[in-house]
């Protein structure tokens, strides 16, 4: 059952305890406003009884006219008193109608006194009578007296009857709700800590993580259709979850992606395709850093400009790519012939550059250049094609050749020539008469 339900009924409950109460209370009130006005009437009754006995005991002493009348009087106010109407029981009503005859008794009895006084019989019979109508009165005033004691007796009796009846069964009805709206009320709140608790844990759930637990429908009121609500939410925030969890997945994949690429795209902007070193510009680059470094430390460097000899002839004899393989093996070797400080890249087509940082001796350029064209003549297998190159070297020296890159490399370039067209040597330094002829032509 809804909550709102729950708590209409427990309000409807205590709305009818309440008025309950009040009825009892209002019918308590009625009661005793009915006993009170019995008892007032007994009282009356009993005065008028009371008063009419004592005229009668003066109308027995005196007989006069005067007692007489008063006499009457007396006797018709208590006619009147028991004409009144009040709301008696069957037993009292009994009671008064007695009351009531006995009253007519009386007046009968008066009258009959009265005409015998007026006949004027003799004086033994007279007191003879007297004694008679005496002992008449007596026995009705004392029957009066009896009827009163009933019907004060039968009043009390009745009122305590009602009062206990009125009691009991607005006790036991009260008893009755009371016990309902007691049970309906604890069985409402165990109802609602159930839900409240089963929310809660729910909840406490989510906060620790948990987006698969469900709250369990436990009835059709307001918490389960909060609790269904609840796990509505929690299922679209799993699947919102794991949307943003596979997004961020693609983010990810995506971003390292480019990454890659992006580290590709720097590295071809910088390497040389086909043989995986500096391309011109990255080798200048490199060689502008390690001038000015070499420049600051007073440190000496050469530059050696390599061209393959008679490559043309491999390209054309046996193709462009073994041409390519043979580019690459030679730049392996020379990769493999340098300290890690040394800078080697391609210029382009059958020429290399390299960078050898931090001469002391010009010997040691000498040997190194031995070395590598030692390397750079290995011959060279590819399919079935053992081939063997040759290559001219032009030296230039920092800081005797030149200052910068681009001296450097023109000096070297311009040794190279020499080495080329001189055939009984493979490398040339540069020289004073290059600087002079290279002056000239400029
Ligand atoms: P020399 O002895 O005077 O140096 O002449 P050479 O035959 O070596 O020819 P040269 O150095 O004047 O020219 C180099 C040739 O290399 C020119 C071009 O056809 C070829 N070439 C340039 N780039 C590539 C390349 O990437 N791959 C291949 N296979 N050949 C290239
Ligand atoms: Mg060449």
């Amino acid at each position: 059952m809804m909550l709102s339900k729950r708590l209409k009924l427990t309000a409807a409950l205590c709305s009818l305890l309440t008025l309950i109460v009040g009825l009892s209370l209002i019918q308590a009130h009625h009661y005793q406003q009915q006993i009170y006005r019995q008892l007032n009437y007994s009282m009356k009754l009993q005065v008028s009884i009371d008063s009419l006995r004592s005229q009668l005991w003066l109308y027995q002493e005196y007989s006069d006219d005067r007692g007489l009348s008063e006499l009457n009087l007396r006797q018709a106010e208590l006619a009147k008193d028991l004409s009144e109407d009040i709301q008696w029981a069957t037993q009292q009503k009994l009671i008064i109608s007695n009351i009531n005859r006995l009253n007519t008794n009386i007046r009968s009895l008066i009258n009959t006194q009265h005409d015998f006084h007026s006949k004027q019989v003799n004086v033994a019979s007279t007191l003879t009578a007297e004694r008679l109508f005496k002992a008449k009165y007596s026995m009705i005033i004392e029957e009066m007296t009896e009827e009163m004691f009933r019907l004060h007796q039968f009043s009390i009796k009745k009122a305590s009857q009602k009062q206990q009846t009125l009691l009991l069964m607005v006790g036991m009805v009260l008893f009755l709700l009371a016990i309902m709206v007691t049970a309906w009320s604890i069985m409402t709140l165990i109802r609602f800590k159930k839900g409240l608790a089963s929310l809660r844990i729910g909840m406490e759930a989510l906060a620790a993580g948990d987006l698969v637990s469900q709250i369990n429908s436990f009835d059709t009121d307001e918490l389960s259709a909060l609790a269904d609500d609840f796990n509505e939410m929690k299922q679209s925030l799993a699947q919102i979850t794991i949307k943003k969890e596979k997004l961020k997945q693609e983010v990810d994949i995506q971003t390292r992606k480019l990454i890659e690429q992006q580290d590709k795209l720097i590295f071809l902007a910088e390497h040389d395709e086909l043989t995986g070193i500096y391309n011109r510009r990255a080798f200048i680059k490199q060689i502008d850093a390690a001038i000015a470094r070499d420049l600051r430390g007073e440190q000496q460097a050469a530059l050696l400009f390599i061209d393959l000899n008679k490559f043309k002839e491999i390209n054309d004899s046996l193709g462009h790519s073994i041409g390519d393989e043979v580019i690459m093996t030679i730049a392996n070797r020379l990769v493999n012939n340098l300290r890690t400080t040394d800078i080697v890249g391609r210029l382009g087509g059958d020429e290399f550059i390299i960078w050898l940082d931090m001469i002391t001796e010009p010997i040691d350029i000498k040997n190194k250049i031995n070395q590598l064209l030692s390397s750079i003549k290995q011959p060279i297998t590819i399919g079935e094609h053992t081939l063997q190159v040759g290559a001219s070297i032009g030296i230039s020296v920092l800081p005797d050749d030149g200052l910068n890159s681009r001296e450097l490399i023109s000096a070297a370039d311009t040794a190279m020539y020499q080495a080329k067209a001189d055939h009984r040597t493979e490398f040339c330094f540069y020289t004073d008469d290059h600087r002079v002829s290279a002056l000239a032509t400029s």
